[in-house]
């Protein structure tokens, strides 16, 4: 990989790294838990507990993303970055393309 590539790379990961960490700012005040005596109705009351079950999952696949993105960076200093961890060969950049923060290639990877 070039060094032009490896700069492209780091960009969009550092630029997934500060939207995740953004949301996940934003999304702190809605894992409050719902108050028992909320003047809601019943159903909405579960409406309100479901999207928060969403938001919370939203939000653990969105910690484990950046805890990805940034193992991702920590590869790209150490000059590994683009390397499958697994077979060691080097992951197509098509697949870097879409997955930027992926550490092992088609083959090596469970959902391919
Ligand atoms: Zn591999």
């Amino acid at each position: 990989m070039t060094e032009e590539n490896l700069k492209h790379f780091r960009e969009k990961l550092k630029q997934m790294e500060e939207d995740l960490q953004n949301s996940l700012e934003q999304s702190n005040y809605t894992t409050e838990p719902i108050s028992p005596d909320t003047s809601l109705g019943r159903l909405t009351r579960l409406e309100a507990m479901q999207s928060q079950q969403m938001s919370f999952e939203a939000r653990r696949r969105q910690k484990k993303r950046l805890k990805s993105v940034q193992k991702a960076l920590e590869l790209m200093d150490q000059g590994k970055y683009g390397i499958c961890v697994k077979c060691e060969n080097e992951i197509p950049k098509g697949r870097l393309e879409s997955m930027p923060e992926t550490r092992v290639c088609v083959n090596c990877s469970p959902r391919g």
